[in-house]
C-alpha cells in the first residue's frame, strides 16, 4: 500500500537527522523536494544514491498536487522533504497531506528538526502552552496581529526574515512597549548560533548596531 512519509531534515547542522529519517529516504521510491539540489546534497552527504527526486514547492504545489498524488499511489514509499526542518511548518506540505488523506494514502510525519521548538525552549520563556505563527504578513495585518500577540497570555513564537527583523522589532516596541521581554534565536544549530534575550528596546538597539544576516526565530 502506498505511504507518504513527511521527513524532517536538518536546519543547519547536518548531524541533526534521525536514523529513521535516513532509513525512509534510503527506502523511498520517490522523494518530493522543495529544492532538488539541496536535497541531493543531503542525500550525497549520507551516501544515499540513485533516488528519484522531484520538485514540490510553493510555486507548483497547487498545480502539481494532483499529479504527485497519482505518482505516490503508484509506488510503495514516497518521502516529502523541504530544504530545512519539517515540511508543512512554514513550508509546503499541508496541501499534499490533505490530498493524500482524501485519496486514502497513508501519511506518517516523522518527528525531527524544526526551528521553533529549540528556539522556544532555549528562550527560557514559559512553554507549557504557546502560540506558533510562522511568518508574519509583510504589511497589511501585521500591526493587528502584533496587537493580538500583545494581549495573549501564552508565549508567542514566529519566524522572521533577516531583512525585516529590525523593522518588526521596532513595530513590536510601538505596539507592545520597549520593556516587553523578547528572545531572538539566530542560526540555530550552526556555528554562529546565538540567542539574544532582553527587552524589545534592547533588541532594537542590539540589532541596529550590526549587520542582520542569517535565520531568525522570535519569541515574545
Ligand atoms: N520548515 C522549517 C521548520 O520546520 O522550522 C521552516 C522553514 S521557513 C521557510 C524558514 C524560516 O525558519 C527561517 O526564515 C527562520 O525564521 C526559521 N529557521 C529555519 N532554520 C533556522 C535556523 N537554523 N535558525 C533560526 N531560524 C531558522
Amino acid at each position: 500500500m502506498a505511504k507518504l512519509f513527511i521527513v524532517p531534515t536538518p536546519i543547519g547542522n547536518l548531524e541533526d537527522i534521525t536514523l529513521r529519517a535516513l532509513n525512509v529516504l534510503k527506502a523511498a521510491d520517490l522523494i518530493l523536494c522543495e529544492d532538488t539540489r539541496t536535497t541531493k546534497n543531503l542525500l550525497q552527504h549520507y551516501a544515499i544514491e540513485g533516488k528519484r527526486c522531484m520538485a514540490y514547492h510553493i510555486f507548483n504545489e497547487h498545480e502539481q498536487v494532483g499529479n504527485y498524488i497519482r505518482m505516490i499511489q503508484q509506488v510503495e514509499t514516497t518521502a516529502l522533504v523541504s530544504d530545512a526542518g519539517t515540511p508543512g511548518i512554514s513550508d509546503p506540505g499541508f496541501l499534499l497531506v490533505r490530498e493524500a488523506l482524501k485519496q486514502e494514502v497513508e501519511v506518517e510525519c516523522l518527528p525531527g528538526p524544526t526551528a521553533f521548538v529549540p528556539a522556544l525552549i532555549q528562550s527560557g520563556f514559559p512553554c507549557s502552552s504557546f502560540y506558533f505563527y510562522g511568518f508574519l504578513p509583510h504589511k497589511k495585518g501585521k500591526e493587528t496581529l502584533l496587537k493580538r500577540f500583545a494581549e495573549m497570555e501564552e508565549t508567542v513564537v514566529f519566524y522572521e526574515s533577516p531583512h525585516r527583523l529590525l523593522k518588526t522589532l521596532e513595530k513590536m516596541v510601538e505596539v507592545m512597549g520597549g520593556e516587553h521581554p523578547v528572545a531572538v534565536a539566530k542560526e540555530l544549530t550552526k556555528i554562529h548560533s546565538f540567542t539574544f534575550r532582553g527587552t524589545l528596546a534592547e533588541a532594537v538597539q542590539y540589532f541596529e548596531n550590526q549587520p542582520v544576516k542569517g535565520e531568525f526565530v522570535l519569541i515574545v
